[in-house]
């Protein structure tokens, strides 16, 4: 069984080392990466390390000048990363099925 110390994840950050290459924005599984005010950032609040996705960070994977590492003002464990992951499938599925529904179901609605 693992313990505390295996157990622990975070979230992901870029640092300024970053030139916007753009690689790394489409790999993001969770939709975290996104264009700052100079280089690209990533929201903690929707990066799970990947987890749920991927074995291992997507971005880190493809960023060619490795300077994404982990945000220690992130610190989460994995039980967390995962609660995340299950939260953000079931936002995108709620969305998609808003989406499917189009306008019409809004029409139904009164109010
Ligand atoms: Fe997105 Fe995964 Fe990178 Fe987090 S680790 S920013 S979820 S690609
Ligand atoms: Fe920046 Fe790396 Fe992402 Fe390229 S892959 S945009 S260098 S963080």
């Amino acid at each position: 069984m693992p313990g505390p110390a295996d157990n622990r994840g975070m979230a992901l950050m870029i640092t300024d080392e970053c030139i916007n290459c753009d690689v790394c924005e489409p790999e993001c599984p969770n939709d975290a990466i996104y264009m700052g005010v100079a280089i690209y950032e990533i929201d903690p609040r929707k990066c799970t390390e990947c987890v749920g996705h991927f074995d291992e960070p997507q971005c880190v994977q493809v960023c060619p000048v490795a300077c994404i590492p982990t945000n220690p003002e992130h610190v989460e464990s994995r039980e967390t990363l995962w609660q995340k992951f299950e939260r953000l499938t079931a936002a995108k599925a709620a969305q998609a099925e808003q989406a499917q529904q189009g306008p019409q179901s809004a029409a139904a609605k009164p109010g």
